[in-house]
């Protein structure tokens, strides 16, 4: 689902790091996925894990890719493969949004690639820039989007910049 592709892309960037770096289990992603906008908590098994990891491993590329061209075509290699044509839904109640998944037969890993590379392709056309990035904290490497206008972002996080800041003031001192 895309309500906001910013919002999407976020929870990209999030499932994609909890799968990549937290080791994340079938309950952390449906408590994920529940934060991040499913309306109730989702059946999601170890066999979903897998394939989810596997689809995060895609992600992973693009929130890595050095320009704006190499995001573009792995995005548009994720659009090809999982991506069904578009259509608006108001399903179960919910406000009318975008699906470009296949709708009812496609597992968790094919919307989530489906909704997250829709998501990110907007993301990089609104900006003509890269969709996101890797926190270039030495101690995090967290996958962020380039969600909300301006500079491009080095960090994941308030958090990470001001801490990196501080390292840097102090490495500057000595
Ligand atoms: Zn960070």
């Amino acid at each position: 689902m895309i309500n906001r592709p910013s919002d999407t892309a976020d929870r990209a960037a999030a499932l994609t790091g909890a799968l990549r770096l937290d080791g994340a289990d079938a309950a952390a992603v449906a408590a994920l996925l529940h934060a991040h906008g499913e309306p109730t908590l989702p059946r999601i098994t170890d066999d979903d894990v897998t394939a989810l990891r596997a689809v995060a491993d895609r992600l992973w590329d693009v929130f890595a890719a050095p320009d704006v061209g190499t995001a573009a075509g792995l995005l548009n290699g994720l659009l090809t493969e999982y991506a069904a044509p578009p259509r608006l839904s108001a399903h179960d109640g919910t406000a009318w949004h975008l699906h470009a998944d296949r709708g009812d037969e496609a597992s968790w890993a094919e919307w989530f690639a489906a909704t997250s590379a829709l998501a990110l392709a907007v993301v990089l056309a609104e900006r003509k820039s890269v969709p996101g990035g890797l926190c270039a904290s030495p101690t995090c490497g967290r996958p962020f989007a380039m969600t909300g206008r301006g500079a491009p972002r080095r960090y994941c996080s308030a958090r990470c910049g001001s801490r990196e800041r501080v390292a840097a003031h102090r490495r500057a001192q000595k």
